[in-house]
Protein backbone atom coordinates (compact mmCIF):
# COMPACT_ATOMS: atom_id res chain seq x y z
CA UNK A 1 0.00 0.00 0.00
CA UNK A 2 3.13 2.10 0.54
CA UNK A 3 4.54 1.78 -2.39
CA UNK A 4 1.48 2.04 -4.51
CA UNK A 5 -0.38 5.36 -2.89
CA UNK A 6 -4.26 5.88 -3.82
CA UNK A 7 -4.25 2.57 -6.00
CA UNK A 8 -6.70 0.59 -4.34
CA UNK A 9 -7.41 -2.20 -6.97
CA UNK A 10 -4.05 -2.40 -7.58
CA UNK A 11 -3.25 -3.44 -4.04
CA UNK A 12 -6.67 -5.90 -3.55
CA UNK A 13 -5.50 -7.83 -6.99
CA UNK A 14 -1.71 -8.19 -5.33
CA UNK A 15 -3.26 -8.85 -2.06
CA UNK A 16 -5.77 -11.94 -3.34
CA UNK A 17 -2.96 -13.60 -5.27
CA UNK A 18 0.27 -12.86 -2.55
CA UNK A 19 -2.24 -15.06 0.16
CA UNK A 20 -1.80 -18.15 -1.89
CA UNK A 21 1.53 -17.65 -3.20
CA UNK A 22 2.97 -17.13 -0.02
CA UNK A 23 1.97 -20.32 1.36
CA UNK A 24 3.30 -22.25 -1.88
CA UNK A 25 6.76 -20.96 -1.87
CA UNK A 26 7.17 -21.18 1.67
CA UNK A 27 9.58 -23.65 1.64
CA UNK A 28 11.29 -23.06 -1.47
CA UNK A 29 14.21 -21.18 -0.98
CA UNK A 30 15.24 -20.23 -5.02
CA UNK A 31 11.92 -18.01 -4.81
CA UNK A 32 12.61 -16.31 -1.85
CA UNK A 33 16.25 -16.02 -3.05
CA UNK A 34 15.59 -14.20 -6.01
CA UNK A 35 12.92 -12.04 -4.83
CA UNK A 36 10.30 -13.38 -7.11
CA UNK A 37 7.02 -12.01 -5.47
CA UNK A 38 8.44 -8.35 -5.23
CA UNK A 39 9.67 -8.73 -8.50
CA UNK A 40 6.28 -9.94 -10.03
CA UNK A 41 4.34 -6.85 -8.52
CA UNK A 42 6.86 -4.78 -9.94
CA UNK A 43 5.66 -4.00 -13.93
CA UNK A 44 8.24 -3.73 -16.35
CA UNK A 45 7.00 -0.42 -17.62
CA UNK A 46 4.26 2.25 -17.86
CA UNK A 47 4.01 4.26 -20.74
CA UNK A 48 1.62 7.71 -20.35
CA UNK A 49 0.87 9.95 -22.90
CA UNK A 50 -1.52 12.56 -24.11
CA UNK A 51 -4.26 11.51 -26.37
CA UNK A 52 -5.49 14.68 -28.10
CA UNK A 53 -8.99 14.60 -30.66
CA UNK A 54 -11.02 17.28 -31.84
CA UNK A 55 -15.07 16.40 -31.29
CA UNK A 56 -17.50 17.09 -33.90
CA UNK A 57 -17.81 21.22 -32.71
CA UNK A 58 -14.27 21.32 -33.31
CA UNK A 59 -13.46 21.70 -29.47
CA UNK A 60 -10.03 20.19 -28.76
CA UNK A 61 -10.21 17.35 -26.04
CA UNK A 62 -7.33 15.94 -23.88
CA UNK A 63 -7.69 12.54 -22.78
CA UNK A 64 -5.12 10.54 -20.94
CA UNK A 65 -4.10 7.06 -22.27
CA UNK A 66 -1.48 4.27 -20.75
CA UNK A 67 0.17 1.20 -21.65
CA UNK A 68 1.13 -1.08 -18.61
CA UNK A 69 3.44 -3.96 -19.93
CA UNK A 70 3.36 -5.76 -17.13
CA UNK A 71 5.78 -9.63 -17.82
CA UNK A 72 6.77 -10.54 -20.55
CA UNK A 73 8.75 -13.58 -19.39
CA UNK A 74 6.55 -16.16 -21.02
CA UNK A 75 5.69 -14.58 -24.28
CA UNK A 76 5.46 -10.94 -25.97
CA UNK A 77 3.10 -8.91 -23.14
CA UNK A 78 -0.82 -9.28 -24.02
CA UNK A 79 -4.05 -7.72 -22.73
CA UNK A 80 -6.60 -5.36 -23.83
CA UNK A 81 -7.98 -1.90 -23.83
CA UNK A 82 -10.45 -0.15 -21.94
CA UNK A 83 -12.07 2.89 -22.79
CA UNK A 84 -13.89 4.29 -19.78
CA UNK A 85 -14.03 6.85 -17.79
CA UNK A 86 -13.20 5.30 -14.55
CA UNK A 87 -9.91 4.18 -16.48
CA UNK A 88 -6.58 4.93 -14.63
CA UNK A 89 -3.23 3.85 -13.97
CA UNK A 90 -4.33 1.61 -10.62
CA UNK A 91 -6.97 0.10 -12.39
CA UNK A 92 -4.74 -0.68 -15.32
CA UNK A 93 -1.93 -2.47 -13.33
CA UNK A 94 -4.46 -4.65 -11.66
CA UNK A 95 -5.56 -5.68 -14.73
CA UNK A 96 -2.27 -6.03 -16.30
CA UNK A 97 -1.42 -8.13 -13.19
CA UNK A 98 -4.67 -10.28 -13.44
CA UNK A 99 -3.79 -10.57 -17.19
CA UNK A 100 -0.33 -11.99 -16.28
CA UNK A 101 -1.73 -15.18 -14.44
CA UNK A 102 -4.41 -15.58 -16.59
CA UNK A 103 -2.53 -15.43 -19.81
CA UNK A 104 -0.16 -18.23 -18.01
CA UNK A 105 -2.75 -20.77 -17.21
CA UNK A 106 -3.78 -20.79 -21.03
CA UNK A 107 -0.81 -22.37 -21.29
CA UNK A 108 0.18 -20.05 -24.40
CA UNK A 109 3.01 -18.07 -24.16
CA UNK A 110 1.41 -15.00 -23.51
CA UNK A 111 2.85 -12.03 -20.83
CA UNK A 112 0.69 -9.80 -19.27
CA UNK A 113 -0.07 -6.41 -19.82
CA UNK A 114 -3.30 -3.59 -20.46
CA UNK A 115 -3.77 -0.47 -21.74
CA UNK A 116 -6.66 2.41 -21.98
CA UNK A 117 -8.02 6.18 -21.71
CA UNK A 118 -10.10 7.90 -19.67
CA UNK A 119 -12.15 7.81 -23.07
CA UNK A 120 -15.78 7.78 -22.39
CA UNK A 121 -17.19 6.38 -25.97
CA UNK A 122 -20.93 6.72 -24.76
CA UNK A 123 -22.70 9.10 -26.40
CA UNK A 124 -19.41 9.79 -29.44
CA UNK A 125 -20.34 10.16 -33.22
CA UNK A 126 -18.56 7.22 -34.69
CA UNK A 127 -16.26 10.10 -36.32
CA UNK A 128 -15.56 10.75 -32.57
CA UNK A 129 -14.44 7.59 -31.86
CA UNK A 130 -12.44 7.09 -35.09
CA UNK A 131 -10.24 10.32 -34.48
CA UNK A 132 -9.72 9.24 -30.42
CA UNK A 133 -8.76 5.93 -31.74
CA UNK A 134 -6.49 7.31 -34.34
CA UNK A 135 -5.01 9.61 -31.87
CA UNK A 136 -4.47 7.14 -29.30
CA UNK A 137 -2.43 4.85 -31.76
CA UNK A 138 -0.62 7.73 -33.30
CA UNK A 139 1.04 7.02 -29.71
CA UNK A 140 0.80 3.52 -28.85
CA UNK A 141 2.31 2.00 -31.93
CA UNK A 142 5.51 2.69 -30.74
CA UNK A 143 5.21 0.57 -27.76
CA UNK A 144 3.84 -2.54 -29.37
CA UNK A 145 4.45 -5.16 -32.14
CA UNK A 146 3.56 -8.61 -33.00
CA UNK A 147 6.60 -10.06 -31.14
CA UNK A 148 6.81 -7.36 -28.06
CA UNK A 149 2.99 -6.47 -26.98
CA UNK A 150 -0.27 -7.47 -28.71
CA UNK A 151 -2.93 -5.28 -27.28
CA UNK A 152 -7.37 -6.33 -27.59
CA UNK A 153 -10.23 -4.93 -26.44
CA UNK A 154 -12.26 -4.75 -23.28
CA UNK A 155 -14.43 -2.51 -21.66
CA UNK A 156 -15.70 0.17 -24.44
CA UNK A 157 -13.34 -1.64 -27.39
CA UNK A 158 -15.14 -4.06 -29.40
CA UNK A 159 -14.72 -4.51 -33.13
CA UNK A 160 -15.02 -0.54 -34.14
CA UNK A 161 -12.76 0.56 -32.25
CA UNK A 162 -10.46 -2.44 -32.77
CA UNK A 163 -10.76 -1.54 -37.13
CA UNK A 164 -10.11 1.79 -36.63
CA UNK A 165 -7.00 1.31 -34.12
CA UNK A 166 -5.67 -1.27 -36.47
CA UNK A 167 -5.82 0.90 -39.69
CA UNK A 168 -3.83 3.54 -38.07
CA UNK A 169 -1.02 1.17 -36.96
CA UNK A 170 -0.70 -0.03 -40.36
CA UNK A 171 -0.94 3.55 -42.06
CA UNK A 172 1.79 4.33 -39.73
CA UNK A 173 4.18 1.73 -40.34
CA UNK A 174 3.21 0.28 -43.34
CA UNK A 175 2.63 -3.10 -42.32
CA UNK A 176 0.32 -5.81 -42.34
CA UNK A 177 0.72 -7.97 -39.10
CA UNK A 178 -1.02 -9.46 -36.43
CA UNK A 179 -0.70 -6.15 -33.77
CA UNK A 180 -4.20 -6.25 -32.04
CA UNK A 181 -6.31 -9.40 -31.62
CA UNK A 182 -10.28 -9.14 -31.83
CA UNK A 183 -10.28 -8.17 -35.41
CA UNK A 184 -12.53 -8.43 -38.31
CA UNK A 185 -12.97 -11.61 -39.83
CA UNK A 186 -12.10 -10.12 -43.25
CA UNK A 187 -9.05 -8.39 -41.88
CA UNK A 188 -6.99 -11.35 -39.89
CA UNK A 189 -9.88 -11.64 -36.96
CA UNK A 190 -9.91 -15.14 -35.60
CA UNK A 191 -13.56 -16.85 -35.82
CA UNK A 192 -14.74 -17.41 -32.51
CA UNK A 193 -12.94 -14.73 -30.50
CA UNK A 194 -16.07 -12.48 -30.22
CA UNK A 195 -17.89 -15.70 -28.16
CA UNK A 196 -14.41 -16.76 -26.63
CA UNK A 197 -14.99 -15.34 -23.08
CA UNK A 198 -18.43 -15.52 -22.38
CA UNK A 199 -18.64 -19.41 -23.81
CA UNK A 200 -15.17 -19.94 -22.12
CA UNK A 201 -16.47 -18.91 -18.47
CA UNK A 202 -19.95 -21.12 -19.04
CA UNK A 203 -17.29 -24.18 -20.13
CA UNK A 204 -15.49 -23.21 -16.95
CA UNK A 205 -18.76 -23.46 -15.47
CA UNK A 206 -19.44 -26.82 -16.72
CA UNK A 207 -16.45 -28.28 -15.74
CA UNK A 208 -16.17 -27.04 -12.17
CA UNK A 209 -20.46 -28.41 -11.64
CA UNK A 210 -19.10 -31.80 -13.06
CA UNK A 211 -16.54 -32.23 -11.10
CA UNK A 212 -19.15 -32.51 -8.51
CA UNK A 213 -21.15 -34.47 -10.53
CA UNK A 214 -23.83 -31.96 -12.11
CA UNK A 215 -24.47 -30.11 -14.88
CA UNK A 216 -25.80 -26.78 -16.85
CA UNK A 217 -28.82 -28.17 -17.84
CA UNK A 218 -31.98 -27.19 -15.86
CA UNK A 219 -29.95 -24.51 -14.01
CA UNK A 220 -31.41 -20.67 -13.61
CA UNK A 221 -28.58 -18.67 -14.30
CA UNK A 222 -28.21 -15.18 -13.08
CA UNK A 223 -25.77 -13.02 -15.63
CA UNK A 224 -24.48 -8.94 -15.11
CA UNK A 225 -23.91 -7.12 -17.90
CA UNK A 226 -25.31 -7.11 -20.99
CA UNK A 227 -21.89 -6.42 -23.27
CA UNK A 228 -19.53 -8.55 -25.19
CA UNK A 229 -18.68 -11.49 -22.33
CA UNK A 230 -22.49 -11.23 -20.84
CA UNK A 231 -24.27 -11.83 -24.36
CA UNK A 232 -21.88 -14.76 -25.19
CA UNK A 233 -22.23 -16.37 -22.04
CA UNK A 234 -25.62 -16.21 -21.38
CA UNK A 235 -25.89 -17.51 -25.40
CA UNK A 236 -23.82 -20.61 -24.43
CA UNK A 237 -26.20 -21.15 -21.09
CA UNK A 238 -29.22 -21.35 -23.37
CA UNK A 239 -27.26 -23.97 -25.53
CA UNK A 240 -26.17 -25.90 -22.47
CA UNK A 241 -30.14 -26.22 -21.29
CA UNK A 242 -29.79 -23.65 -18.39
CA UNK A 243 -32.54 -20.59 -18.48
CA UNK A 244 -30.95 -17.09 -17.71
CA UNK A 245 -32.86 -14.22 -15.94
CA UNK A 246 -31.29 -11.60 -15.74
CA UNK A 247 -28.78 -9.02 -17.50
CA UNK A 248 -27.50 -5.56 -16.67
CA UNK A 249 -25.61 -2.13 -17.27
CA UNK A 250 -24.53 0.54 -15.83
CA UNK A 251 -28.47 1.95 -15.55
CA UNK A 252 -29.76 -1.65 -13.77
CA UNK A 253 -31.03 -5.03 -14.11
CA UNK A 254 -33.91 -6.20 -16.19
CA UNK A 255 -35.15 -9.73 -14.98
CA UNK A 256 -37.21 -11.73 -17.09
CA UNK A 257 -38.88 -14.80 -15.10
CA UNK A 258 -39.66 -16.58 -17.71
CA UNK A 259 -36.20 -17.17 -19.51
CA UNK A 260 -34.16 -14.99 -21.59
CA UNK A 261 -33.98 -16.93 -25.14
CA UNK A 262 -31.46 -17.11 -28.17
CA UNK A 263 -34.09 -14.65 -29.41
CA UNK A 264 -34.20 -11.95 -26.90
CA UNK A 265 -30.26 -12.52 -26.40
CA UNK A 266 -30.03 -11.15 -30.18
CA UNK A 267 -32.04 -8.16 -29.51
CA UNK A 268 -29.70 -7.46 -26.68
CA UNK A 269 -26.66 -7.86 -29.04
CA UNK A 270 -28.42 -5.48 -31.58
CA UNK A 271 -29.23 -2.82 -29.32
CA UNK A 272 -26.08 -2.73 -27.72
CA UNK A 273 -24.05 -3.07 -30.82
CA UNK A 274 -25.75 -1.55 -33.77
CA UNK A 275 -28.41 1.20 -31.42
CA UNK A 276 -25.94 1.46 -28.52
CA UNK A 277 -29.35 1.61 -25.95
CA UNK A 278 -29.64 0.58 -22.73
CA UNK A 279 -30.87 -2.06 -21.25
CA UNK A 280 -33.90 -0.62 -19.31
CA UNK A 281 -35.55 -0.61 -23.37
CA UNK A 282 -35.99 -4.36 -22.58
CA UNK A 283 -39.24 -4.39 -20.91
CA UNK A 284 -40.70 -2.66 -23.63
CA UNK A 285 -40.37 -5.01 -26.42
CA UNK A 286 -40.61 -8.25 -24.30
CA UNK A 287 -43.85 -8.72 -21.30
CA UNK A 288 -43.19 -10.12 -18.23
CA UNK A 289 -39.90 -8.62 -17.84
CA UNK A 290 -39.37 -5.95 -15.05
CA UNK A 291 -36.20 -3.14 -15.09
CA UNK A 292 -34.89 -2.66 -11.52
CA UNK A 293 -32.98 0.55 -11.95
CA UNK A 294 -29.76 1.45 -10.24
CA UNK A 295 -29.64 -1.67 -9.22
CA UNK A 296 -27.56 -4.87 -9.45
CA UNK A 297 -29.31 -8.56 -10.18
CA UNK A 298 -28.16 -10.62 -7.46
CA UNK A 299 -30.76 -11.06 -5.25
CA UNK A 300 -32.91 -12.68 -7.87
CA UNK A 301 -32.73 -16.86 -6.83
CA UNK A 302 -30.93 -18.48 -8.68
CA UNK A 303 -29.02 -21.83 -8.90
CA UNK A 304 -25.33 -20.35 -10.66
CA UNK A 305 -24.33 -16.65 -10.87
CA UNK A 306 -21.84 -15.58 -14.19
CA UNK A 307 -20.87 -11.72 -13.41
CA UNK A 308 -19.86 -10.25 -15.93
CA UNK A 309 -19.56 -6.17 -16.22
CA UNK A 310 -16.72 -4.95 -14.26
CA UNK A 311 -14.92 -4.74 -11.78
CA UNK A 312 -16.20 -4.76 -7.57
CA UNK A 313 -19.61 -5.01 -8.59
CA UNK A 314 -20.45 -8.03 -6.24
CA UNK A 315 -19.87 -7.40 -2.28
CA UNK A 316 -20.31 -8.88 0.82
CA UNK A 317 -23.87 -8.51 1.25
CA UNK A 318 -24.44 -9.43 -2.32
CA UNK A 319 -22.74 -12.63 -2.06
CA UNK A 320 -24.44 -13.56 1.50
CA UNK A 321 -27.51 -13.04 -0.46
CA UNK A 322 -26.34 -15.34 -3.20
CA UNK A 323 -25.27 -18.30 -1.13
CA UNK A 324 -28.43 -18.07 1.46
CA UNK A 325 -30.65 -18.13 -1.62
CA UNK A 326 -29.00 -21.21 -2.65
CA UNK A 327 -26.28 -20.42 -5.37
CA UNK A 328 -24.05 -23.22 -6.06
CA UNK A 329 -21.67 -21.64 -8.38
CA UNK A 330 -20.00 -18.59 -9.40
CA UNK A 331 -18.18 -18.29 -12.85
CA UNK A 332 -16.78 -14.73 -13.11
CA UNK A 333 -17.05 -13.60 -16.87
CA UNK A 334 -15.75 -10.20 -15.63
CA UNK A 335 -12.27 -9.33 -14.10
CA UNK A 336 -12.26 -9.27 -10.79
CA UNK A 337 -16.02 -8.39 -10.12
CA UNK A 338 -16.24 -9.76 -6.53
CA UNK A 339 -14.71 -7.94 -3.83
CA UNK A 340 -12.60 -9.59 -1.34
CA UNK A 341 -15.08 -9.86 1.20
CA UNK A 342 -17.09 -11.34 -1.30
CA UNK A 343 -14.95 -14.11 -2.04
CA UNK A 344 -14.79 -15.40 1.42
CA UNK A 345 -18.41 -15.39 1.50
CA UNK A 346 -18.01 -17.76 -1.53
CA UNK A 347 -15.18 -19.38 0.77
CA UNK A 348 -16.63 -20.26 4.13
CA UNK A 349 -19.86 -21.39 1.87
CA UNK A 350 -17.66 -23.81 0.36
CA UNK A 351 -19.48 -23.04 -3.10
CA UNK A 352 -17.74 -23.35 -6.60
CA UNK A 353 -16.32 -20.33 -6.87
CA UNK A 354 -14.11 -20.02 -10.36
CA UNK A 355 -11.93 -16.31 -10.09
CA UNK A 356 -11.86 -14.21 -13.49
CA UNK A 357 -8.10 -15.33 -14.18
CA UNK A 358 -9.44 -18.68 -14.30
CA UNK A 359 -13.08 -18.73 -15.86
CA UNK A 360 -12.58 -15.71 -18.37
CA UNK A 361 -9.37 -16.71 -20.01
CA UNK A 362 -11.06 -18.35 -23.13
CA UNK A 363 -10.99 -15.09 -24.39
CA UNK A 364 -7.45 -14.33 -24.26
CA UNK A 365 -6.35 -17.77 -25.14
CA UNK A 366 -8.54 -17.38 -28.46
CA UNK A 367 -6.74 -14.35 -28.64
CA UNK A 368 -3.58 -16.35 -28.74
CA UNK A 369 -4.29 -18.32 -31.59
CA UNK A 370 -5.47 -15.44 -33.01
CA UNK A 371 -2.07 -14.20 -33.03
CA UNK A 372 -0.54 -18.20 -34.34
CA UNK A 373 -2.55 -17.48 -37.15
CA UNK A 374 -1.73 -14.11 -38.17
CA UNK A 375 1.87 -15.72 -37.85
CA UNK A 376 1.01 -18.67 -40.15
CA UNK A 377 -1.39 -16.42 -42.51
CA UNK A 378 -3.88 -19.13 -42.53
CA UNK A 379 -7.40 -18.84 -41.13
CA UNK A 380 -9.01 -21.98 -38.97
CA UNK A 381 -12.81 -22.99 -38.91
CA UNK A 382 -15.39 -22.17 -36.24
CA UNK A 383 -15.42 -25.78 -35.63
CA UNK A 384 -11.99 -26.33 -34.78
CA UNK A 385 -11.76 -23.19 -32.60
CA UNK A 386 -14.84 -24.36 -30.75
CA UNK A 387 -12.84 -27.46 -29.78
CA UNK A 388 -9.51 -25.57 -29.06
CA UNK A 389 -11.65 -23.51 -26.48
CA UNK A 390 -13.48 -26.29 -25.12
CA UNK A 391 -9.99 -28.12 -24.45
CA UNK A 392 -8.49 -24.88 -23.50
CA UNK A 393 -10.54 -24.40 -20.70
CA UNK A 394 -10.40 -28.40 -19.51
CA UNK A 395 -6.88 -27.74 -19.11
CA UNK A 396 -7.28 -24.41 -16.94
CA UNK A 397 -10.11 -26.66 -15.27
CA UNK A 398 -7.45 -29.32 -14.49
CA UNK A 399 -4.33 -27.04 -13.31
CA UNK A 400 -6.71 -25.22 -11.45
CA UNK A 401 -8.36 -28.70 -9.54
CA UNK A 402 -4.11 -29.88 -9.49
CA UNK A 403 -2.81 -26.58 -7.41
CA UNK A 404 -6.66 -26.35 -5.50
CA UNK A 405 -7.74 -29.46 -4.06
CA UNK A 406 -8.00 -29.92 -0.88
CA UNK A 407 -9.81 -32.49 1.24
CA UNK A 408 -12.24 -33.17 -0.97
CA UNK A 409 -12.89 -29.11 -2.30
CA UNK A 410 -11.26 -27.36 -4.61
CA UNK A 411 -10.16 -23.75 -3.94
CA UNK A 412 -10.06 -22.42 -7.24
CA UNK A 413 -8.68 -18.90 -6.33
CA UNK A 414 -5.61 -20.63 -5.16
CA UNK A 415 -5.45 -23.69 -7.63
CA UNK A 416 -4.92 -20.27 -10.47
CA UNK A 417 -3.09 -18.23 -8.30
CA UNK A 418 -0.65 -21.01 -8.23
CA UNK A 419 -0.52 -22.32 -10.86
CA UNK A 420 -0.28 -19.00 -12.86
CA UNK A 421 2.06 -18.30 -10.93
CA UNK A 422 4.51 -21.06 -10.90
CA UNK A 423 5.32 -20.93 -14.83
CA UNK A 424 6.06 -17.25 -15.07
CA UNK A 425 7.87 -17.28 -11.60
CA UNK A 426 9.87 -20.01 -13.27
CA UNK A 427 11.17 -18.51 -16.42
CA UNK A 428 12.24 -15.30 -14.09
CA UNK A 429 14.83 -17.77 -12.77
CA UNK A 430 15.80 -18.75 -15.70
CA UNK A 431 16.92 -15.32 -16.42
CA UNK A 432 18.45 -15.20 -13.58
CA UNK A 433 18.56 -11.08 -11.71
CA UNK A 434 17.33 -8.14 -14.31
P1 LIG B 1 -18.48 -4.42 -22.86
O1 LIG B 1 -18.04 -3.00 -22.96
O2 LIG B 1 -18.90 -5.15 -24.07
O3 LIG B 1 -19.66 -4.56 -21.78
C1 LIG B 1 -19.50 -4.11 -20.48
C2 LIG B 1 -20.81 -4.29 -19.75
O4 LIG B 1 -20.62 -4.00 -18.39
C3 LIG B 1 -21.88 -3.32 -20.24
O5 LIG B 1 -23.13 -3.91 -20.06
C4 LIG B 1 -21.69 -2.14 -19.28
O6 LIG B 1 -22.83 -1.34 -19.13
C5 LIG B 1 -21.39 -2.87 -18.00
N1 LIG B 1 -20.59 -1.99 -17.13
C6 LIG B 1 -19.38 -1.44 -17.42
N2 LIG B 1 -18.97 -0.68 -16.38
C7 LIG B 1 -19.93 -0.77 -15.45
C8 LIG B 1 -20.08 -0.22 -14.16
N3 LIG B 1 -19.16 0.58 -13.62
N4 LIG B 1 -21.22 -0.56 -13.48
C9 LIG B 1 -22.16 -1.37 -14.01
N5 LIG B 1 -22.07 -1.92 -15.23
C10 LIG B 1 -20.97 -1.62 -15.94
O7 LIG B 1 -17.25 -5.17 -22.12
P2 LIG B 1 -16.93 -6.72 -22.09
O8 LIG B 1 -18.16 -7.52 -22.09
O9 LIG B 1 -15.88 -6.97 -23.09
O10 LIG B 1 -16.19 -6.83 -20.67
C11 LIG B 1 -16.89 -7.11 -19.45
C12 LIG B 1 -15.92 -7.60 -18.41
O11 LIG B 1 -15.26 -8.78 -18.88
C13 LIG B 1 -14.79 -6.64 -18.04
O12 LIG B 1 -14.45 -6.84 -16.67
C14 LIG B 1 -13.65 -7.11 -18.90
O13 LIG B 1 -12.38 -6.75 -18.37
C15 LIG B 1 -13.86 -8.62 -18.82
N6 LIG B 1 -13.22 -9.39 -19.85
C16 LIG B 1 -13.54 -9.18 -21.17
C17 LIG B 1 -12.96 -9.96 -22.15
C18 LIG B 1 -13.38 -9.88 -23.57
O14 LIG B 1 -12.98 -10.76 -24.33
N7 LIG B 1 -14.16 -8.90 -23.97
C19 LIG B 1 -11.91 -10.94 -21.81
C20 LIG B 1 -11.73 -11.16 -20.40
C21 LIG B 1 -12.36 -10.37 -19.48
P3 LIG B 1 -22.86 0.14 -19.77
O15 LIG B 1 -23.07 -0.11 -21.24
O16 LIG B 1 -23.99 0.81 -19.13
O17 LIG B 1 -21.54 0.75 -19.47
Amino acid sequence: KKRNPGQDEFVQAVQEVAQDVFDFIEDKEEYHEAQILRRIVEPDRIVSFRVCWEDDNHCVRVQRGWRVQNNNAIGPYKGGIRFHPSVNESVLKFLAFEQTFKNSLTGLPMGGGKGGANFNPKGKSDSEVMRFCQSFMTELYRHIGPDTDVPAGDIGVGAREIGYMFGQYKRITNRWEGVLTGKGTEYGGSKMRPEATGYGAVYFLRNMLQHQGQDVEGKTAVVSGSGNVATHAAEKIVQLGGKVLTLSDSGGFIHDPDGIDQEKIDWVKALKNERRGRISEYVDHFTGASFHEGKRPWDVPCDVALPCATQNELNEAEARELVGNGCMAVAEGANMPTTLEGVKVFHDARILYGPGKAANAGGVAVSGLEMSQNSERISWNHERLGQMLTELMEGIHGKCVEFGEKGGHVDYVRGANIAGFKKVADAMLAFGVM
